[in-house]
């Protein structure tokens, strides 16, 4: 396959991180006989610096012209100062490239050989968590309407339409085809009219799915069943709040935000593919930062922009084999641990591919 991919580095540990993510995508292209050009754009402070703007015109006709958006992260507190909140580039560029991508999923998944480092219990734990967090993003109380205050009143408004409800669904199950074919669909159906209709819709769209297993949680009780029963989740689907809280719960289990991928998915925009985690501007230059969360990111950009679901596969065994052949860079490191780079952890990941 010849694919165009975007690679907006961004600021911080972003560079560090996302050079890695690109050396396993070099690394899949030959072994798998691919042929991937990755095309440099400037954004966040990085592109205020270059060309006087957060997402220069340049990086978004760069996006519109490629298949995939490999992002690292953007934001440098110390110059927070010098732009007003909303014209910083965590804000304006980011919501400028997700614009149209109403699909956020996040995998949630801990390593076996991380287990010390989460939270839960090992009998909890077992032999490892992996869900996916399917969230809506172009809905629900973030955006509907009317919003605002007037004198000692406050409104915001939650909102779905079926369309919306249903490209979301679709999203979750044909996910969950990838996957253990267990969608668990969250709301919060006995207050909200919103929730209502989105069991109805989502119940619809099951239909469609019949080797998929449908069930429903309220959005208090899924909260409570991510700590105490974890590996009860394979897909959940849920709206656009319920997703953003229930994704940073999620989160924690999974020993490092350094280790956390996101793509953003939509109809007519680029997917956009990029860690969790932010600038880290603490450990920027290091040559520490954890590059696990880029390049599972590239994993989820090989399967869901380019289709390619045995490559990314091979992207992400080879990740849990450097864990669990125990290297760690800093964010994860044990006593008795190996301690390597990001750009060690980046070579053990291209070492350990299969194909
Ligand atoms: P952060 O995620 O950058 O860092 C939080 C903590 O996690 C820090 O101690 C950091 O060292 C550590 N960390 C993060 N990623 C790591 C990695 N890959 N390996 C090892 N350790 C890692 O969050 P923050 O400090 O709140 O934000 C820093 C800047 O990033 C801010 O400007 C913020 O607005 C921005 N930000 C950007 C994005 C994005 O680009 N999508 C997301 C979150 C925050």
């Amino acid at each position: 396959m010849d694919a165009q991919i975007a690679v907006l580095a961004g600021d911080g540990i972003g560079p560090e991180v996302t050079a890695e993510a690109v050396r396993v995508l070099r690394a899949v292209a030959a072994r798998f006989g691919h042929s991937f050009a990755f095309k440099n754009g400037l954004i966040g402070w990085a592109g205020v610096d270059g060309e006087g703007t957060a997402l220069p015109k340049s990086t978004v006709e760069l996006c519109r012209a490629s298949k995939a958006i490999l992002l690292g992260a953007v934001g440098l507190p110390e110059r927070d100062g010098t732009l007003p909140p909303s014209q910083r580039p965590e804000v304006s560029a980011l919501l400028q490239l997700r614009r149209g991508l109403f699909a956020n999923l996040r995998p949630i998944s801990l390593h076996p050989a991380l287990a010390a480092r989460c939270p839960l219990k090992p009998e909890v734990i077992g032999d490892g968590i992996d869900m996916l967090i399917v969230r809506e993003l172009n809905g629900g109380l973030y955006y509907g309407l009317p919003k605002g205050r007037t004198g000692d009143r406050a409104v915001d408004t939650m909102a779905y339409s079926v369309p919306e409800i249903e490209r979301i669904a679709v999203v979750a199950f044909d996910a969950a085809l990838r996957r253990r074919k267990q969608v668990c669909s969250v709301d919060k159906a006995n207050v909200l009219a919103t929730s209502q209709l989105w069991r109805e819709v989502v119940i619809g769209v099951s239909k469609r799915y019949p080797d998929v297993q449908l069930r429903h949680m309220y959005v208090d009780a899924c909260a409570m069943q991510i700590v105490q029963n974890p590996r009860q989740f394979d897909v959940i689907l849920t709206e656009n709040t319920f997703g953003d809280i229930l994704s940073d719960e999620a989160a924690v289990l999974t020993g490092s935000i350094g280790m956390l991928p996101s793509a953003s998915l939509g109809e007519g925009a680029t997917p956009l593919f990029e860690p969790v985690h932010g600038s880290a501007p603490d450990i920027a230059g290091q040559g520490i930062a954890n590059p696990l969360g880029a390049i599972l990111s590239a994993a989820a950009l090989l399967r869901y922009a380019l289709g390619l679901d045995p490559e990314a596969t091979s992207v992400e065994e080879a990740v849990s084999r450097a864990l669990s052949d125990g290297l760690r860079t800093a964010d994860l490191a044990l006593p008795g641990a190996r301690r390597v780079s990001t750009r060690e952890m980046g070579a053990a990941v291209v070492e350990r591919l299969a194909g």
